[in-house]
């Protein structure tokens, strides 16, 4: 479902090139639950960035659902990004001031589409995620696993093939770590959905099929 072959990515420090990854070449298959690991800077976020086209590569090719994304315009890879893909971030990145309800509806209401043919889908997701009592309430009102619930629901709103999650349990203690990892674990097996976690720790990439390690800018396996 996402594939890189000779990925490389070199950010420019000033006038020093620095070469972030290395010729990545890594298939990650349909329904699959895969964690990246490694060392602080070696490349995690960044490879995870380019894998839902939030970036481009600086050479190398990136196919996502079988489409090389350089070749696809801006526009069609910004539609591809909203329909396919889902973000999950350490920091949840939610709006203070809007409830748990439009929080999860933002992407809907972004891409200008009638919230109204979403109620139910609305409802689903909560229901999944154990938030069907919060709806109403704003962020400021909740703790920081239910917080990450509700960001995991709004990347959930467009029902994409791909879940993509740049350390979501970087910011939670064990125990909610625990119920965020199981929610996960539920929308891979339930819903047949691809998730990509980056994560620091053992404990949580044990709730994934498989681990990918980051070191130097490469892939170890
Ligand atoms: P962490 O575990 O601390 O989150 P990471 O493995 O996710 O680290 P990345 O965020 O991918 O690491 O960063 C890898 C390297 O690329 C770092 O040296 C970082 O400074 C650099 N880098 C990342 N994004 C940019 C950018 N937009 N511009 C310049 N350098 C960047
Ligand atoms: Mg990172």
């Amino acid at each position: 479902i996402i594939e890189t072959i000779d990925l490389h990515k070199t950010f420019m420090l000033g006038e020093i090139p620095v070469e972030v990854l290395k010729d990545i070449n890594l298939t990650i298959n349909r329904g699959e639950f895969v964690t990246i690991m490694g060392p602080s800077g070696s490349g995690k976020s960044t490879l995870l960035y380019l894998m839902g086209g939030l970036d481009k590569p600086t050479a190398g090719k990136i196919n996502i659902l079988g489409q090389d994304i350089a070749a696809m315009t801006d526009k069609e890879q910004s539609i591809m990004r909203r329909r396919d893909v889902g973000f999950v971030f350490q920091f949840y990145n939610l709006i203070p001031n809007l409830t748990v309800e439009d929080n999860v509806l933002l992407p809907i209401l972004l891409d200008g589409k009638k919230i109204k043919g979403y109620r139910k889908k609305l409802d689903e997701i909560l229901e999944t995620v154990e938030l069907s009592d919060r709806k109403s309430h704003t962020p400021r009102e909740l703790s920081g696993g239910q917080q990450q619930r509700v960001a995991i629901a709004r990347a959930l709103i467009n029902d994409p093939d791909i879940l993509l999650a740049d350390e979501p349990t970087g910011n939670l203690d064990s125990k909610t770590t625990e119920e965020v990892m199981k929610l996960l674990q539920k929308i891979n097996k339930e819903s047949g959905k691809t998730i990509v976690q980056v994560s620091h720790s053992k404990e949580t990439a044990e709730y994934g099929d498989r681990i990918i390690s980051v070191k130097d800018g490469r892939v170890w396996i």
